[in-house]
């Protein structure tokens, strides 16, 4: 189960780890907090005042269509409002996702915890300093507090029977991955898509317990990132420039921090990375044999 902010988040981040896994009949649920009614339109085709009028509904279905390609099994909307950008106007809004009583958003993902009864659960890292948007910083605290909570048989039990996920990962913001991508540019004679300076942002490197491979993978991030069409440039040479070949040659792995385990005995051998989320959960080695 993994838990994003905005509709276009579960395809900019992991969406490659989870098509790696649903294509090995892993049961993959996404939850989504907001509708992103707060985007702006990134890409100039998509940017008539019909979409404007409409965004929710528009990126509804985006998010349909990028789900789809992905591979998620079960897409579940927690139905809150797009909070804004930090610092914005959107921010005050009664409805905005942030201003929601944790409690009350936290009790919407335990209800979904205890229904669904995944395995792992996938959210947003502690320190989102690099990209501090209300909705994403509040995706980590009803994470970790469901978490915990659904696992308690004593918390809230009309929300359904406690049910205890092995493992909380932490989506990383790599830097190797930037600098190897930036690299990659500057070997092809191509212009980076980023300024040089954008490197000197802290990575959480350091934090990295677990790399999936996902090199047959990486196509799908692309063409689900194409789904959202009022976000997304199909002529941004961030996302696209490089061939699916040369981003695999560049960095060809996506990767996580174990952040925390529950209800079964396990710990990453000390000095090794970790090569499947599913790794120490019972039935689960013979399923992928990628360890
Ligand atoms: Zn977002």
């Amino acid at each position: 189960m993994c838990v994003h902010a905005h509709p276009d988040d579960e395809s900019s981040k992991g969406a490659p780890t989870v098509a790696y896994y649903a294509a090995h009949d892993v049961n993959c649920i996404l939850v989504t907090a907001t509708g992103g009614e707060e985007g702006d339109i990134l890409n100039p085709a998509m940017d008539t005042p019909e979409v404007r009028a409409d965004l929710g509904s528009v990126r509804a279905q985006e998010l349909a269509d990028a789900t789809k390609i992905i591979g998620y099994h079960h897409v579940e909307l927690l139905g809150y409002r797009d909070s804004g950008m930090p610092d914005s106007e959107a921010n005050a809004s009664p409805e905005a996702f942030w201003n929601i009583p944790l409690k009350q958003s936290t009790d919407d993902l335990v209800r979904l915890v205890r229904q669904y009864r995944p395995d792992v659960l996938i959210t947003y890292p502690e320190d989102q300093s690099g990209y501090p948007h209300p909705d994403h910083l509040r995706v980590h605290d009803i994470s970790v507090a469901a978490f915990s909570l659904a696992a308690d048989p004593l918390y809230e039990p009309d929300l359904g029977d406690a049910h205890t996920t092995s493992k909380l990962y932490y989506s990383t913001w790599s830097k190797k991955r930037m600098v190897a991508i930036f690299d990659r540019f500057l070997e092809l004679g191509l212009e980076p898509p980023f300024p040089k300076e954008r490197l000197e942002r802290e990575g959480q490197d350091d934090l990295v317990t677990t790399s999936i491979e996902v090199r047959d993978f990486l196509a799908v991030r692309r063409e689900a990132l194409l789904a959202h069409r009022t976000q997304i440039d199909p002529n941004s040479p961030f996302w696209f420039a490089l061939s699916v070949e040369d981003e695999a040659a560049a960095y060809s792995t996506e990767d996580f921090c174990l952040a925390q385990v529950q209800g079964i005995p396990y710990s990453i051998p000390e000095g090794t990375i970790e090569r499947d989320l599913f790794a120490g959960i019972e039935g689960s080695d013979s399923r992928f044999g990628v360890r």
